[in-house]
C-alpha cells in the first residue's frame, strides 16, 4: 500500500531484478501526480553508464527491481496546476 496516496495507475518501465540480470519490461504502480509534477509520456529513454552501475549494485544500496533509464524525452501528458513554465502536449525531457 502507498499510505496518503488515493490513486494510482499502472506503467511500462525496464527493470533489473537483480545484480546479475539484464534490464527487462516490467509493470509498476505509480501514484496520481500532484500539482507540482509533470506527467510524460515517454518517446526516447537513454540507457547510460550510471544506469548500469546502479543495475549491477556497483555504487551499493540498490533496492530489486530497479527502475533504470533516466535520462528522457517525450510528451507532457498533464501538468500540475502549479506549474507555470509547460503545457500539456509540448515537448519535455528530464533526468531522474
Ligand atoms: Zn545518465
Amino acid at each position: 500500500m502507498h499510505p496518503g496516496i488515493s490513486r494510482l495507475f499502472i506503467s511500462a518501465a525496464y527493470a533489473a531484478e537483480a545484480a546479475d540480470k539484464q534490464l527487462g519490461p516490467i509493470t509498476i504502480e505509480r501514484r496520481d501526480p500532484t500539482p507540482n509534477d509533470v506527467q510524460i509520456d515517454i518517446l526516447f529513454c537513454g540507457v547510460c553508464h550510471s544506469d548500469l552501475h546502479m543495475a549491477r549494485n556497483e555504487w551499493g544500496g540498490t533496492v530489486y527491481p530497479v527502475v533504470r533509464g533516466h535520462e528522457i524525452l517525450g510528451r507532457a501528458a498533464r501538468v500540475g496546476s502549479t506549474l507555470a513554465y509547460s503545457s500539456p502536449d509540448k515537448h519535455t525531457g528530464g533526468w531522474t
